[in-house]
């Protein structure tokens, strides 16, 4: 056991040794709140009566959780059983597993993740005739989701104009099919269990009972329905301790709000306040970066933060010729970083869209760096696995229309589009599942006999695999399942990289099962557990977790998180602040938190790019460097290319471009050349060799840019 307030400045230690009751710890980054709340905890058990069974802990991504239960079990030195730690959606999930009958679902209900959504929507709006044009399915599945977010259901909602009129046909049908189905998605998690709390008076009064201490991180970015909820589960007895920062509110497109935090001020009695302005994470540089960028922003709730350690390396920034060349100039400094004895999973780049990860990936593997992905292409979300998962899901329940849809011709056997079109409109008459439908399809002779046969094949299978892997651990029944389903040797037929990932993936999905065994305590099979915590995970980590590797994210998904290095790449106009920022007000701001979220994710050092060209979607854009990067103040921020070279022409500060190379092409850096586009300039860079070199120049008119010198017929002057 540590000393709890030892490693605590004196605002910190307050907060965490406060008398019981209602507190708001609203400070800035890296000032220690998720610290506060983790001590807060371990204090509360030590110093108090309350046992873990008394404390419910709600963090933003299930990787919080899990960290958060570690730190805590490690503060105190015994485990915390019993304690309640989670994502608001995971907690809502063991609620309404736990009181499936009151929340009037089926034992076995099943979470839909947003993929899944999207394929049900679809169906439905193609199902009532609805012009998917006008209406596309990804938009009903939004406005469905954000009113949810709002905690309304179709019932509530009055519908005057055309355009909602056809999206909430949609919410009905919707609403009604996931009640058919036993399926429950991501929002409906949030609402039902708000609503079993709401409706049923017993269970109110039970957890309010036991979770005397409910402890919110990241407060700013709870949505109205997740604000209901705790304040419907803390009632007048229940202590709440939020904390949070507005400035890194980053979920407002999402629902969030962050007026959440002033109505827990107004709603919530006594609420102590704590501000927390030294942080402890940053250098003295990365922080004045973040300060000055912030400062844009009008409509904050006002803090400070400031550092005792010293304004260490400036930022530094680059530009790129494209985003090869960024990924380039990344990998290359990782390297260096790694060379230099730091470990790689130390080191993270951050961007704006998951699209631009790819040639991010591309560069790390062709360097043979080991790197992981958050969110993104999420391993569960991967379509491999999402296959297998729903050959595991058939053998739970036949009944299961979107797992039967998903395999039913993967791998290919057979069964067209036509027949899945007569078996689902079956289905739909008879409001039965597909499976039966298949059943009776075949019985009536409704179709050809060779399709009639593939069908027979297809559900003679599952039932073959349910048979097969009766007796099995849940890693055996995979491993089983993804050789009977053929959909090992389906990829293994495949050519390429990409096949060939896919086949790891699938080993991957089975190591990730071994962690899943009988439990007596636990109510459901590790398989359903199994499935659900697929569902719920989404993907935030991969299983190679403990290995040593770079971390790619997107902006939002490092939130809470630190990195000794970090690089922001793309931070360029259209990209970051997104282009659809522009359209909407708030939006804007909401996009320089991020950026501010991005800069106080880095301890020691960070990188800032932008390319001068990008390919990206398959389009070629030129978008200049983001307006975030002019907010950051010039003596805290360097930049990488070689502008000094071009007073100091015989010198080459950064091993990145080399004279010798310059040498090479007969050009030496510091020289005049002319361009037939751009006109005369100075060259400052030069970086490869042979068809490679590309060398940078810096245009009297026109500006630096870099060239592929093969092709940039450059004339010395
Ligand atoms: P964010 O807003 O990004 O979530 P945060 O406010 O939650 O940040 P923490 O992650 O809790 O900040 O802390 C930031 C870093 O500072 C962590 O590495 C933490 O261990 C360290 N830290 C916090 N308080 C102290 C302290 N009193 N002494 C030394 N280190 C501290
Ligand atoms: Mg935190």
């Amino acid at each position: 056991m540590t000393d709890l307030l030892a490693s605590l400045n004196e605002a910190q230690r307050e907060a965490v040794a406060a008398t019981p009751g209602n507190q708001l710890i609203l400070a800035g980054a890296g000032s220690g709140k998720t610290r506060v709340l983790v001590h807060r905890i371990a204090w509360l058990l030590q110093n108090t009566d309350i046992t873990p069974h008394g404390i419910m802990a709600v963090t933003f991504t299930n990787k919080a959780a899990r960290e958060m239960r570690e730190r805590i079990e490690e503060v105190l030195g015994f485990p915390a059983r019993g304690m309640w730690v989670g994502t608001f959606h995971g907690l809502a999930h063991r609620l309404l597993k736990a009181h499936f009958k009151d929340a009037k679902l089926p034992e076995s209900f099943q979470i839909l993740d947003s993929d899944d959504q999207l394929r049900l929507i679809k169906k439905l709006v193609k199902q009532l005739n609805i012009d998917d044009e006008r209406f596309p399915a990804k938009d009903i599945q939004w406005w469905i989701s954000a009113q949810k977010d709002e905690g309304l259901r179709a019932a509530h909602i009055e519908a005057y104009d055309p355009h909602t009129q056809a999206q909430l046909t949609v919410y009905s049908a919707y609403e009604e099919a996931c009640l058919r189905g036993g399926f429950v998605d991501f929002g409906e998690l949030l609402l039902r269990a708000h609503e079993l709390l709401r409706d049923n008076q017993h269970l109110l009064e039970h957890y309010r009972q036991r979770f005397q201490y409910l402890l919110v991180d990241e407060f700013q970015d709870t949505n109205t329905i997740q604000y209901a909820w705790l304040r419907l589960l803390a009632g007048e007895t229940g202590a709440v301790t939020a904390v949070g920062d507005d400035d890194q509110s980053i979920y407002g497109w999402r629902g969030a709000k962050i007026e959440n935090i002033q109505q827990f001020e107004q709603e919530f009695s006594n609420v102590r306040r704590t501000k927390l302005e030294q942080n402890y994470r940053s250098t003295g540089s990365i922080l004045t970066a973040a300060n000055a960028v912030i400062e844009n922003n009008t409509d904050r709730l006002g803090k400070e933060l400031r550092t005792d350690s010293g304004p260490g390396e400036p930022l530094s920034l680059y530009t790129a010729f494209n985003e090869q060349d960024e990924a380039h100039f990344v990998v290359e400094r990782i390297q260096q970083w790694v060379d230099n004895g730091h470990r790689r999973d130390s080191c993270a780049i951050l961007y704006r869209s998951n699209a631009q990860s790819r040639v991010l990936e591309e560069a790390l593997i062709r360097n043979g760096v080991p790197y992981r992905i958050y969110g993104g292409q999420r391993f569960y979300d991967r379509l491999e696995i999402k296959n297998a998962l729903a050959y595991l899901r058939l053998i739970i329940g036949r009944n299961d229309d979107t797992a039967l849809e998903r395999v039913i011709n993967v791998p290919t056997r057979g069964i067209g589009g036509k027949t899945v079109d007569i078996v689902r409109d079956f289905a739909r008459d008879h409001g039965c599942s597909m499976w039966e439908a298949m059943q009776q399809v075949i019985q009536h002779k409704l179709l050809t006999a060779r399709a009639g046969n593939a069908l027979i094949s297809f559900m003679h299978l599952i039932d073959q695999m349910d048979e097969a892997t009766d007796d099995l651990t849940l890693a055996e029944m995979a491993e089983q399942v993804i050789e009977m389903s053929g959909l090992k040797d389906h990829h293994m037929k495949e050519k390429g990289e990409k096949a060939q990932a896919r086949l790891e993936n699938l080993s991957e999905l089975v190591s990730a099962a071994k962690v899943y065994d009988y439990d007596d305590e636990e109510p459901t099979s590790p398989l359903r557990q199994f499935l659900d915590d697929a569902a719920l995970d989404a993907g935030e980590q991969q299983a190679d977790e403990h290995s040593d590797s770079v971390q790619l994210m997107t902006l939002h998904s490092a939130k809470g998180l630190e990195f000794p290095l970090v690089f922001m790449v793309g931070v360029e106009k259209n990209l970051f602040p997104h282009k659809m920022s522009f359209d909407e007000p708030g939006r804007l701001a909401e996009e320089r938190r991020l950026c501010y979220v991005g800069i106080t994710r880095a301890m020691e050092k960070l990188y800032i790019c932008y390319a001068e060209s990008r390919r990206l979607h398959g389009k070629e854009s030129f978008n200049g460097p983001s307006n975030f990067i002019k907010e950051i103040p010039s003596e805290v921020i360097q930049e990488v290319r070689l502008r000094t070279e071009i007073t100091r022409p015989t010198t080459v500060a950064s091993g990145y471009a080399s004279q010798e190379a310059a040498n090479d092409l007969g050009l030496k850096i510091g020289q005049r050349v002319f361009h037939q586009k751009f006109g005369e300039g100075v060259l400052t860079g030069v970086e490869g060799s042979g068809g490679n070199a590309r060398v940078q120049v810096n245009f009297d008119y026109e500006g630096s840019k870099w060239l592929v010198m093969q092709y940039a017929n450059l004339r010395p002057m």
